[in-house]
């Protein structure tokens, strides 16, 4: 049976539509420009995962991870002329300083460490004179397994609906849907969900192929800090921390950081939570680690640095690209500015 795309260009178009409906009213009230206006009292963070061919993210498993790299350009485009985007590090030192901005104050953070964010996003921030930060998951780099979720959502997308079907019956899951699969796995203990991406790469018949979620180098990761992009952990192994016990947190988050030191030969002071799963527990232990500052996964806009829970804004196909993979500007600024959250 042939997978099915998670991404639907004909279901995409339709939601653009009612999208750019709003988006038209905000620009020609000027609704927009004062949401803009008021992207100057704070830290808007980018988060992006992955930046590839726009054929590759139509089949990517998870499609919210995902953006093509002719419409990453048009974006980063926009951002250089209109905000000042700098690595995270810095633009939190900005934002302490309580000063006005006269433009947006933006960073520009990638998650996880994958191959394409120093083959393709690099170059397309560089031409633009755009530094990022880029959170590493330094066991990925090391050793080049792939990550537990790309394992699991691949296998997902290649198994038949009769085989996803007995799996979610067989562990009470509500539906088929890729999101429940994988949000019952992220609550799953660590070993029954590691038991269970092998079932399913068993039932998909066979493993992930790695050429497609290949990490970087770490000659790529030191070549990155050099060219004056930040490097950020994002632990060893990816784990969900609120799980570890407190020994096993403290390794995930130093040994990430004194990977990434010896890569770069510089101090890594930035986090991000592995899927965004934070509690106290975990933040005092990213403290106690070292790190100055954490970026989570929920969606805000840094007015005042809360420097452990830093929200970030999700870049997404859904959001930001029109059916048929093509940059959507409006929608952006829309998304940027966080107009859109009026209207969802
Ligand atoms: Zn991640």
């Amino acid at each position: 049976m042939t997978p099915r795309p998670s991404f639907s260009p004909r279901k995409a178009l339709i939601k653009h539509r009612i999208r750019a409906f709003f988006d038209l009213f905000a620009v020609s009230t000027g609704l927009l420009q004062l949401h803009e206006r008021r992207m100057r009292r704070g830290l808007t963070i980018l988060m992006y995962h992955r930046i590839l061919p726009s054929e590759q993210c139509i089949e990517y498993p998870l499609e919210s991870l995902v953006i093509p790299s002719d419409v990453f350009q048009k974006q980063m485009q926009w951002l250089a002329g209109h905000c000042n985007v700098m690595p995270a590090r810095e633009a939190i030192e900005a934002l302490a300083t309580g000063r006005p901005f006269k433009k947006p104050l933006v960073a520009v953070t990638f998650d996880d460490g994958y191959a394409d964010n120093f083959e393709v996003a690099a170059p397309i921030l560089e031409t633009q004179g755009l530094r990022g930060t880029f959170f590493i998951t330094s066991g990925f780099v090391a050793d080049g397994a792939p990550l537990w979720y790309d394992r699991a959502a691949d296998a997902w997308q290649r198994m038949s609906h009769a085989a996803r079907k007995g799996l979610a019956r067989l562990n009470s899951m509500p539906s088929t849907d890729i999101r429940t699969w994988m949000a019952w796995l992220k609550q799953a203990a660590p070993d029954v969900r590691i038991n269970l991406v092998e079932k399913a790469e068993s039932l998909a018949g066979g493993s992930i192929s790695r050429g497609l979620y290949r990490p970087m180098s770490i000659k790529q990761v030191t070549a990155l800090s050099k060219r004056g992009h930040e490097i950020g952990s994002h632990t060893v192994t990816h784990p969900i921390l609120p799980q570890l016990d407190d020994a096993l947190l403290k390794d995930e988050l130093e040994r990430s950081a004194q990977h990434l030191s010896e890569w770069t030969g510089t101090d890594v002071i930035g986090f991000c939570y592995p899927n965004g799963d934070l509690d106290e527990r975990v933040e005092r232990a990213v403290l106690d680690a070292g790190y100055q500052y954490a970026c989570a996964m929920h969606s805000g806009f840094n007015r005042r640095a809360v420097l452990t829970r830093l929200a970030r804004l999700p870049i997404t196909m859904q959001r930001t690209v029109r059916g048929g993979c093509t940059h959507d500007a409006l929608g952006f600024r829309a998304e940027l500015c966080r107009f859109r959250d009026w209207i969802r």
